[in-house]
């Protein structure tokens, strides 16, 4: 099964992911948490990413779909994948579908008062990418990964007018996707409309609809 998970920047699509990969046996591939990694690791790709990153811009088309081409290679991907943060622009979609064929898009609806109270509040594991909110879902130690037991991170596209940016790009160049998909026949809307409400819960609940969707298909 090769799904997509859409949704503005905190509509929580990584914490579901995460969660919901594991249970499909499917690997959760997240191209944020890609060039994290590429940036951690000095590579050239990070080097190129971490300009467009830290400002809360979109990393240019070619160099993202170079990157997910490669890892959607991977053996690991062959009985199918989670993709959280790609495609992000229509041209990406486009290029998605020439490489693999999607059956299922997740479209995360959240309010913006709630994403920009997720985006605030998140802090990630400087080595796994793990995320936790410092609202919702509170790491067991403070600062430290419950998974890991790396530090926990503010990440630099966190920052008030950087969030902003990003929900404006969001609605600019990844809102239409929403078109785009729907177009295709395979979009499905899930909601959450309640800070608070548990992300395993709420990933509960998207993993039903994807495995009622999956019988179907
Ligand atoms: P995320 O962790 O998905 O919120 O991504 C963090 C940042 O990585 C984004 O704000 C972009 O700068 C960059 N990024 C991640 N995925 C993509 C993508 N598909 N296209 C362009 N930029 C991306």
């Amino acid at each position: 099964m090769r799904k997509i998970f859409l949704g503005a920047p905190g509509s929580g699509k990584g914490t579901y992911a995460s969660r919901i990969a594991p249970k499909r046996n499917v690997p959760h591939i997240s191209t944020g948490d890609l060039f994290r990694k590429n940036i951690k690791e000095k590579t050239g790709i990070g080097i190129k990413a971490k300009e467009f990153m830290d400002k809360g811009d979109l990393v240019s088309d070619d160099i993202v779909i170079e990157m997910l081409k490669e890892r959607i290679e991977n053996k690991d991907c062959q009985n199918g994948f989670i993709l959280d943060g790609f495609p992000r622009t229509i041209q990406q979609a486009e290029k998605l579908a020439e490489i693999a064929d999607i059956d299922i898009a997740v479209n995360m609806c959240v309010p913006n008062d709630i994403i920009i109270k997720r985006l605030s509040s998140r802090v990630t594991c400087k080595d796994c990418g793990e995320i936790f909110n410092t609202l919702t879902l509170q790491p067991k130690q403070e600062g430290i990964c419950d998974k890991c037991k790396g530090k926990l991170i503010w990440r630099t596209d966190q920052e008030p007018e950087v969030i902003k940016k990003r929900l404006e790009i969001y609605e600019e160049q990844t809102a239409p996707l929403i078109i785009f998909y729907k177009d295709k026949g395979i979009l499905h809307h899930v909601t959450c409309n309640d800070l608070y409400q548990s992300p395993d819960e709420m990933a509960q609940k998207i993993l039903t609809k994807i495995e009622e969707l999956a019988n179907n298909i």
